[in-house]
């Protein structure tokens, strides 16, 4: 247990938590809507710090972070708890459809050494939301040092001031934009996802390295004009090179009778992306689709080639250029991979 990073004292032990725009006013003994914050005697404390409910060792690119350290290992951990309500979430026994909160016992300095031991070149913070469980995320990456990057897979509802801490420490965010006012509503209980954009430019100023993934859901958000207001918001506040992953539903949890996207849904997708300038855009759960690879946008050349989550070939030069035409593209922690190789 550790004393919450973010929040206020009110009158009668009560405490407002300032870690996600709900803003949870928690009377004492009780627990916040994410169940892993309580107020004890007046105090906000996290009870998920130090109990990791999983851990594993995966490619980055499975986060999906396609243009952060490409190739390299990523050794990710999760706890219990989320602020969301996703009727749709793969991870939903850890994420809120538990009733104990369960985990090992693993300090931060134990994290960062498991880490290195796996050979992995980074941490994750990731299947259930990352800003829950801040205080261990921060504490942990404040233990790396310079040779180990820090990632967050987040749904970037986050406090303005937990978006500028964040920046501090952490290196990228890949967030998922899941769709318009209704869908937040309706299918993940946020009925005001504007944070999470105002939290997107925070994080962008603060030198964050971003990713932003799709998941597209039959019917749900998958039109012509959601796609296109999500993609020109992108383009417009955090620019084209924004790496940009369409992904494919598959039926889970709440939502098992919907189909899984259809692979033209995806493509359509794409094409909008395309048209609408973003550089590089890509097709997710596709595997062997070919927008898997990284393609220069000024000459076309496949400059990143994947085979599923696995990169098989980098044609950039040492400073991350296209080696054909030189055109810069957007790689985040180069100095965590070999450029010369
Ligand atoms: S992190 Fe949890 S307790 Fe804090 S505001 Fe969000 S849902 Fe409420």
């Amino acid at each position: 247990m550790k004393k919450a990073f973010f929040y206020e004292e009110l009158e009668d032990k009560k405490v407002r938590c300032n870690t996600c725009p709900r803003r949870c006013v928690v009377r004492d003994s009780e627990t916040g809507f994410c169940g892993v914050r309580k107020n004890l005697r007046g105090k906000l404390n996290l009870l998920t710090y130090g109990l990791p409910v999983t851990t594993s060792l995966d490619p980055v690119e499975k986060k999906p972070f396609y243009h952060f350290a490409p190739g390299t290992n990523v050794y990710s951990i999760a706890t219990m708890g989320c602020n969301l309500r996703c009727k749709f979430c793969q991870n939903y026994p850890i994420s809120y459809g538990w009733s104990k909160i369960e985990g090992n016992n693993v300090s931060p300095e134990q994290i960062v050494k498991n880490a290195l031991d796996t050979g992995s070149q980074g941490i994750a913070y990731t299947y259930t939301e990352p800003t829950v469980f801040l205080e261990y995320c921060l504490d942990t990456a404040e233990k790396t040092d310079e040779q180990t990057y820090n990632l967050f897979v987040s749904n970037g509802y986050m406090t303005k001031e937990v978006a500028e801490k964040i920046g501090e420490k952490i290196d990228g965010i890949n967030v998922d934009l899941k769709g318009g006012k209704n869908l937040y509503r309706d299918i993940c209980e946020v009925y005001d996802e504007s944070p999470i954009y105002d939290a997107l430019k925070v994080l962008k100023r603060e030198g964050v390295f971003i990713e932003i993934t799709m998941l597209l859901i039959p019917d749900f958000n998958d039109s012509d004009k959601e796609i296109t207001e999500r993609v020109e918001w992108v383009k417009q506040n955090l620019g084209k090179d924004t790496p940009l992953h369409f992904s494919r539903f598959t039926p889970r949890h709440k939502m098992r009778n919907i189909p899984p996207t259809p692979v033209e849904t995806l493509e359509r997708a794409i094409d909008i992306a395309d048209q609408k300038g973003m550089e590089y855009v890509y097709c997710g759960n596709i595997p062997g689709h070919q927008r898997e690879h990284t393609y220069c946008p000024d000459c076309g050349k496949n400059v990143i080639k994947r085979n599923g989550m696995s990169v098989v070939e980098r044609n950039l030069n040492s400073y991350g250029g296209c080696d054909n035409c030189g055109y810069e593209i957007n790689i985040g922690g180069k100095k965590y991979i070999d450029m010369e190789s």
